[in-house]
């Protein structure tokens, strides 16, 4: 099934609140969104961004104030939450406390009254998907099973049911690391079997792009920029999407672009020439990633001195990195494994860095994705 999400607004008044509703940012703010049929597409952003409200819009359990939520081309506004044909997963999920594991899976086909055989093939098919152990937790009662555990009853549960619509509220937030990562693994493997369209909301940039055909940011009810990892990584709307995505900060140097070189605290580096032709002369915002540094040579003029208060190695990533400050502002670098603290020198890769306005954010020049091949 398709979902079309077509400027939606939604202002929340707080009871109690001598604040009237216009006081209040919306906590959607023409918002739109298209997720075609069997797609996954992560919801991410910071915390109050939206994410919840837009995920229980869609779901019906939140009424827009404007815009309308297709299913299919059908608007939903009048079919209410239990006649959607939607599964859910929330953070913390209520499973049938007193029905076993397995129970829990086979309700639903109990009550609509499907045959035997077919609840426990089903039970069975997605017992093999989920994996190691799996079984072994549908023969307990769930109220002696772990957070984690229940939750991963609850999703197959949701997936048994044969949803043409699954919404999931960071449903493996609660986990540990370990358990969530097999998790993830896990309810992957069912979305890809069932191929259900899925909305999958999550704090988690790597969750995200985990589970995420699409990745949809958004900040403040808005969303700022919808596509593949690539895109959002690599062609970022604006300074929030660059900054956003990666497992390490990025370096935002403040810097003017003049004489075709880019002037930041005392440093100035010539830039290449296809780049400064396309660069108008100004004041910016230069996104440099750890891994977009290149150490330079000792000769004055080739690189920023790096003040380096720490080298890190990382062996799990076969990683050495650098923290300090570089052109006046925080950088953390991957440099050659052996580099030493002092006579740091550097410069960015300017097929790499990313430019920004200085005021507004919006990205003037992205690298676009590399040539990996
Ligand atoms: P997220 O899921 O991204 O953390 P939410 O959708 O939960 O964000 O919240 C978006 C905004 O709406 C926040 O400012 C939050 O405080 C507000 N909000 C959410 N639910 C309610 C509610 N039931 N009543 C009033 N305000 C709410």
């Amino acid at each position: 099934m398709r979902i079309r999400i077509a400027d939606v607004t939604k202002q929340y008044v707080r009871e109690g609140s001598l604040r009237t509703a216009a006081d209040e940012p919306p906590a959607l703010d023409h918002i739109s969104l298209d997720i075609a049929d069997g797609e996954t597409v992560s919801v991410v952003g910071p915390s109050g961004c939206g994410k919840s409200t837009l995920l229980r819009l869609v779901a019906g359990l939140e009424t827009a104030d404007s815009g309308t939520v297709y299913y299919d081309e059908h608007d939903v506004a009048d079919v209410p939450p239990q006649s959607r044909g939607i599964g859910m997963v929330f953070q913390d999920y209520a499973l049938y406390p007193t029905m076993k594991g397995a129970g829990n899976l086979k309700y639903y086909f109990d009550v609509h009254r499907r045959t035997e055989e077919e609840s426990r093939a089903r039970a069975k098919e997605i017992a093999d998907i989920m994996g190691v152990g799996f079984e072994l937790l549908l023969g307990q009662q769930t109220t002696t099973l772990s957070g984690g555990e229940q939750q991963r009853v609850a999703i197959a549960r949701c997936v048994v049911r044969d949803p043409t619509l699954f919404l999931m509220d960071e449903p493996i937030v609660n986990l540990d690391a370990k358990l969530r990562e097999s998790t993830r693994m896990e309810m992957a493997k069912l979305l890809k079997r069932y191929g259900v369209t899925t909305m999958f909301v999550t704090h988690d940039q790597q969750e995200a792009v985990f589970m995420g055909d699409r990745i949809a940011l958004l900040r403040a009810g808005r969303v700022v920029q919808v596509g593949s990892f690539d895109e959002l990584y690599y062609s970022p709307a604006n300074l929030f999407v660059a900054s956003f995505f990666g497992s390490r900060p990025l370096t935002v140097l403040p810097a003017t672009v003049a004489d075709r070189a880019v002037h930041a605290g005392e440093v100035s580096w010539p830039l290449p020439a296809g780049l400064a032709d396309r660069l108008a002369p100004g004041p910016v915002r230069v996104g440099v990633r750890p891994e977009a540094w290149r150490v330079a040579g000792a000769e004055p003029g080739q690189g920023a001195p790096m003040a380096v208060d720490r080298i890190e190695s990382v062996p799990a990533e076969r990683l050495t990195l650098a923290h300090g400050t570089v052109a006046g502002a925080r950088a953390t670098v991957v440099v050659p494994a052996g580099t030493t603290a002092e006579g740091l020198r550097l410069v960015p890769d300017w097929d790499a860095a990313a430019f920004f306005g200085a005021d507004d954010e919006v990205a003037l020049h992205t690298p676009g994705p590399p040539d990996f091949f």
